[in-house]
């Protein structure tokens, strides 16, 4: 889908492309290793027609130090081994337009286990101008204490 790929164009990232599996149309790990780079930051995996990405894809991540992003805009209510789909990457992104299974005309749902990104999300939602709440240090804290 054009949008997991255009994505990381917004932030001045290139994407680039590996193959993907004959069974699941999902990335293929094997695909991955040769395509890293010391540019490479994060693996944007696509989960598709319901079935989640391959989770050794997950272990690439970790020994290569990336974060896996993962696009689960065609697999809501899918689980691997008792996990959502969503929540098997770093973060989990799920598009709630007009053609997906929970839709709200448009928009769209993060999931991330870490503050640090969850935050950045925020901020990046909110075209980075307001701080959600506030932090240790900043003007914003210092104004409302
Ligand atoms: C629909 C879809 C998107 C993008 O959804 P928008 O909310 O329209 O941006 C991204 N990835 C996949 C796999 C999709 O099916």
């Amino acid at each position: 889908m054009s949008a997991a790929a255009t994505a990381p164009l917004i932030f001045n990232a290139i994407p680039v492309f590996a193959d993907i599996e004959e069974d699941y149309f999902c990335l293929d790990p094997k695909a991955i290793e040769t395509r890293i780079t010391s540019k490479t930051r994060a693996i944007i995996v696509v989960d598709l027609f319901g079935l989640p990405y391959a989770e050794e894809i997950n272990l690439i991540a970790k020994k290569h130090g990336l974060l896996v992003i993962e696009d689960t805009a065609q697999a809501p209510g899918a689980t691997l081994n008792g996990k959502a789909a969503g929540t098997l990457g770093d973060m989990g992104v799920y598009s709630l337009n007009y053609h997906k299974h929970i839709h709200s005309g448009e928009g769209g749902v993060i999931v991330a286990d870490n503050e640090e990104l969850a935050e950045k999300c925020r901020l990046v939602r909110n075209h980075a101008e307001a701080v959600v709440e506030a932090k240790e240090g900043t003007v914003k804290e210092k104004l409302c204490s």
